[in-house]
């Protein structure tokens, strides 16, 4: 018996009758329609001349058949690499150039700009409504096809990094790696067969492609698949679903509606937040609105997800919870690599079947960021309380040196969130000529104290080497699409502010 995570995820299915995806136009399919239409996809890839271990570049639209041709890549033993849609063509020819893979799908609308950046990739194309010349391809190829065997160290995917702290690193992902954690991930989550998934995350991540799709369909449950984040759509999917994934922005604008209550959220087991901090004050607010604690958890595109607050038991706002089932993880000193003792600040390091098997084509990077041992160097600083739960402080390039101290972002925002008028703000630290670095906060709020008064709140609550300098104000931080904030555009915008 193969590991490729097709075989695995096929023979576990309960009911080929069941409902996998169901979409907004009232579309069902089932899970047997699901293994039909892979197997024509995979067969269309394999006449297009996919081979085993080529990589399947997509740079598409939120769509069901984007889903059918992730199966397909890794039923047709290639390696899926998902792109996100906002990428430009220039940006695109970095990552074709650098994958080189053997097909390339795009949107038709998009066809004619890409063409010159998919170098000897074969391009095709993949629209919103399920169309292309992909689709084409596909329509009339037999559904029988003998899922290519695969070890479980083989390549399933190339996902690309999100590119916060600098260039997109390739990550190269194995059927090991996203099998074990997709099984971890239903363990602890205790997703079933009768869970209903809001899906309303992009699919070109591994929260929407691995940690959302995968568990659903692991489990032989369904998913409501919304093209994007509607609130409207999402009040609707409640009424039915069990369960919710979201970024940290999902739930702030929510919030925001006054359908939001314990009525409207009855029917959901479940509601769990990733890919960037939640604030504690969204935990609690969702709390008392609603009744549930949203539980959070922690992973990244190498790792996949690393810990999870409990499904029974407390979920604490503003952590992170606990190893998952197989997954290591240690706190060490950055600098000399030792483990730290409980409740220390470190760099956050992770080991076990979820570990990525290294950088696409950069060896050196994969040589300083994974250890012979087997940790990865997640670059994310954190601790473990008392009770064993993981609190991240921050990434450590968005540390700040001032005056030969350590400043840790997170718990100067964590007191500045906390003022009146204050919505949310973001601390760096910016080139100073006699500290090396200068505290800066960047605050967001509809009616915001002034630099003066936020400093007068911070002086009896922070030692003075933590106190920002200086108090920025803007209308909105800058993020990404995943809803991270991009520390390193404030930081530029801002870089001459102590010239
Ligand atoms: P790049 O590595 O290219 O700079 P990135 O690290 O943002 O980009 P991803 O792999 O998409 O790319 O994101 C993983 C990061 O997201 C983690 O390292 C961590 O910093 C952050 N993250 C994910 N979940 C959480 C969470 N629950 N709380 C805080 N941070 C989180
Ligand atoms: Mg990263």
């Amino acid at each position: 018996m193969s590991d490729n995570l097709f075989d695995i995820l096929a023979r576990g299915i309960p009911d080929p009758a069941a409902t996998a995806i169901e979409t907004l136009s009232g579309e069902r399919i089932s899970y047997g329609d699901l293994i039909a239409r892979t197997g024509r996809m995979a067969n269309a890839l394999a006449s297009l001349g996919v081979q085993p271990g080529n990589r399947v570049a997509a740079q598409v639209e939120k769509s069901v058949q984007a889903i059918i041709l992730y199966l397909a890549t890794v039923r047709a033993g290639a390696v899926f690499l998902p792109l996100n849609t906002g990428y430009t063509p220039a940006e695109i020819e970095y990552f074709v150039g650098d994958a080189a893979p053997a097909i390339f799908v795009c949107d038709p609308a998009k066809a004619d700009q890409l063409a010159p950046v998919a170098g000897n990739a074969r391009l095709l194309t993949l629209g919103a409504d399920g169309q292309g010349s992909l689709t084409d391809a596909a329509t009339n190829a037999p559904e029988d096809f003998a899922t290519v065997p695969r070890a479980s160290d083989d390549l399933a995917a190339l996902l690309y990094t999100s590119g916060t702290t600098g260039r997109s690193k390739g990550a190269m992902l194995t059927h090991g790696n996203l099998v074990s954690n997709t099984l971890a991930l239903r363990e602890a989550w205790e997703y079933t067969a009768s869970d209903v998934l809001i899906h309303a995350l992009p699919i070109f991540h591994t929260h929407g492609l691995f940690v959302a799709t995968n568990v659903t369909l692991f489990s032989g449950a369904s998913m409501i698949f919304l093209p994007k984040f509607d609130v409207d759509r999402i009040f609707e999917g409640m009424s039915r679903a069990t369960v919710l994934m979201g970024v940290p922005t999902f739930y702030t604008r929510l919030l925001q509606d006054d359908m939001l209550n314990a009525e409207t959220t009855a029917g959901i087991r479940l509601f769990i937040s990733g890919s960037a901090p939640l604030l504690a004050d969204t935990h609690r607010e969702w709390r008392a609105r609603t009744g549930h604690a949203i539980l959070e958890r922690y992973g990244m595109t190498e790792t996949n997800m690393n810990a999870s607050n409990p499904y029974r038991g407390d979920r604490v706002a503003g952590t992170v919870g606990m190893p998952l089932p197989g997954v290591e993880i240690i706190v060490t000193d950055p600098e000399t690599g030792a483990e730290l003792p409980k409740g220390e600040i470190g760099m956050i390091e992770v080991r076990g079947p979820n570990v990525f098997s290294g950088y696409w084509q950069m060896p050196e990077k994969t040589a300083a960021e994974l250890r012979e041992n087997g940790f990865f160097i997640t670059g994310d600083l954190g601790r473990f309380d008392e009770r064993g739960y993981l609190h991240i402080v921050g990434r450590g390039k968005d540390l700040i040196i001032t005056g030969g101290y350590n400043v840790y972002p997170k718990e100067i925002e964590t007191e500045i969130d906390a003022l009146p008028g204050v919505t949310e703000s973001a601390v760096i630290g910016l080139p100073h000529r006699d500290f090396g670095e200068g505290v800066t906060a960047v605050i967001v709020g509809s009616t915001p104290p002034s630099e003066a008064e936020v400093l007068a709140a911070l002086e009896d609550r922070l030692a003075r080497f933590k106190l920002p300098k200086r108090v920025l104000f803007i209308d909105d931080l800058p993020r990404n699409t995943m809803g991270k904030v991009q520390k390193n555009l404030l930081r530029d915008q801002f870089r001459e502010l102590y010239d």
